[in-house]
């Protein structure tokens, strides 16, 4: 059993299940930020797989206020800040309603391509504006004094006694972040737009007394977490671990959940982050590795996989530019298809890697067996072949495989294929790409000692009369033709890729072979392994 199971299996007895995540869609978002979903999603999946009627929820924060300064264009930010992010205009010229919409929908537009379908997506601001908030608004006002209390207790935060837990819309600048409520008379709230409330925004100073219904004000984060829980009936809500801690957001919320709005707060299961290049990457700062972008690198079913053959309390490393992890990445994944397989593997891996492969799959519905199954080429291997000039890459594969490729094995090579090219021309160190010296004689052979010599010109008289023809075979004939020589492997191969690629490294040597037109390896080879006889 994973993890998700072992969550299924916990809440069997509980009913019917409401899984919910929300965002505040305040920047170009992280890929980490993906794993929220992704875990959601496969949550649902293991609640279906075992019976359980599961409603999934992805919501938008976007009454929030504006406080990421480095998006917006310089005459907008005294006017934007501290406005609602709903409100604010999209800063690109495309055909989104509001700056939230722009960035919520570029996040939500990559869930569809990784498989995850949110039975319903919410935005915020359409339910204040329907009043669907005000109960929870006038409840949270009754009972400041308790609110108060909550934040003294919890979280050691001392509010004073007029604080109230609301936050007008100013009706004069339209801000959000800038204004505190101090009264409450059972309809309207008193509120002041504070100049200096907030260091990020400044308030136009109007106060008085307004009706905190229907989308004039919105209640601080804890209190809308904690009404959203009771609004859409959420048993589950899995959060960060920053928001975990003791006495922080999550805290808040369940105590405000169950003291405020009397409702015991949903299963909480807390995920680590996504260390991107061992930095904990926030949603609106820095260069990042924006999800969408990675997205067109690494396909749904291994993003996926990224995400979910971790337990979610497992922090993941993910540095995807200019090192191997992207290969690697695909590597795994093919581990726990063979495992899947019932193959052979290498390494052990962790109990329930069946049900971690088929979460990861696109299709909810697929047959795991079968698509643990199907052929898939190494990537590394295919990133090579791509690189060859005038290559038959299916044809190659094929004869990797010893036999056709089925369609949906064809399908996975031409997904792989374009992923491979992407990664080529985006976080590929420079080390995996390749230039195959066809026209001469490389120059770094000189570099060549007689017992490479020795080993290259054998290995072109060997291969001319075995003709091998896979990768395998070629790995072989190049290991066997080595200890034969005497010439330790590193050497073997360091010869062979200074005859073809004009450097002392590269690909699986077998594979490199293979992909090439057999004379010309033989030529070659025997070129290379003859050339001491005209230096000295
Ligand atoms: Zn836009
Ligand atoms: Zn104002």
């Amino acid at each position: 059993m994973d993890w998700a199971d072992e969550l299924a299996q916990q809440v069997r007895d509980a009913g019917p299940q409401v899984v919910n995540d929300s965002k505040t869609p305040s920047g170009t978002v992280h890929v980490g930020s993906l794993r929220g979903p992704v875990i959601l999603d496969a949550i649902s999946r293991a609640l279906r797989a075992n019976g359980i009627e599961t409603t999934l929820l992805y919501g938008v924060d976007d009454l929030d206020p504006m406080d990421a300064q480095a998006l917006l264009t310089p005459d907008a930010v005294d006017y934007e800040m501290g406005r609602p992010l709903a409100h604010v205009p999209d800063q690109v010229d495309d055909i989104h309603a509001s700056y939230a919409r722009h960035h919520a929908q570029i996040f939500i537009d990559t869930f569809a391509g990784l498989g995850i379908h949110p039975d319903r997506y919410y935005w915020m601001s359409e339910h204040y504006a329907a009043g669907d908030m005000d109960p929870y608004i006038r409840t949270a006002l009754d009972k400041a004094a308790l609110v108060r209390d909550i934040y003294t207790r919890v979280a050691n935060v001392r509010h004073p006694d007029t604080w109230h837990p609301i936050s007008v819309i100013c009706p004069n600048c339209g801000k959000v972040g800038t204004t505190i409520v101090t009264d409450w008379d059972g309809e309207r709230v008193f509120y002041e737009c504070r100049p200096s409330l907030v260091a990020w925004a400044r308030g136009c100073g109007q106060s008085g007394w307004i009706s905190p219904f229907g989308g004039n004000a919105k209640l601080p984060w804890n209190l809308e977490w904690a009404a959203q829980w009771s609004l859409f009936g959420v048993t589950i809500e899995p959060n960060g671990k920053d928001l975990a801690t003791a006495g922080g957001s999550r805290d808040r919320s369940d105590t405000i959940a169950r003291e405020v709005f009397e409702r015991e707060p949903p299963l909480n299961l807390p995920y680590e982050f996504l260390n991107v290049g061992g930095r904990k990457m926030s949603t609106s700062k820095g260069r990042g590795a924006a999800a969408h972008t990675i997205a067109e690198v690494v396909p749904p079913e291994q993003l996926r996989f990224l995400f979910l053959r971790y337990r979610p309390n497992h922090a993941i490393d993910f540095d995807p530019e200019g090192t191997d992890q992207v290969p690697r990445l695909f590597d795994d994944f093919d581990k726990f298809a063979a495992a899947t397989a019932g193959r052979e593997v290498r390494g052990e891996l962790a109990p329930g890697y069946e049900a971690t492969f088929g979460y990861s799959l696109l299709d909810p519905d697929a047959n795991r067996d079968a698509e643990a199954a199907a052929y898939r080429a190494p990537f590394a291997h295919l990133a090579m072949l791509i690189q060859v000039p005038g290559v038959d890459v299916v044809e190659r594969v094929e004869s990797e495989k010893g036999s056709a490729l089925t369609d949906r094995e064809r399908a996975l090579l031409d997904e792989r294929a374009v992923a491979a090219r992407a990664w080529l021309d985006t976080y590929a160190p420079e080390s995996a790409l390749l230039t195959i010296q066809h026209d001469a004689l490389p120059a770094s052979v000189a570099e060549l000692d007689a017992a490479q010599q020795r080993f290259l010109a054998r290995l072109s008289e060997r291969a001319s009369r075995e003709e091998p023809a896979s990768g395998d075979a070629w790995q072989t004939l190049i290991f066997t033709v080595a200890t034969e020589e005497g010439v330790p492997g590193r050497r073997a191969f360091e010869a062979i890729y200074r005859a073809f690629l004009d450097r002392p490294n590269g690909p699986r040597a077998g594979w490199l072979l293979a992909s090439l037109d057999p004379a010309f390896v033989v030529g070659r080879a025997r070129e290379a392994g003859g050339f001491a006889g005209t230096v000295a």
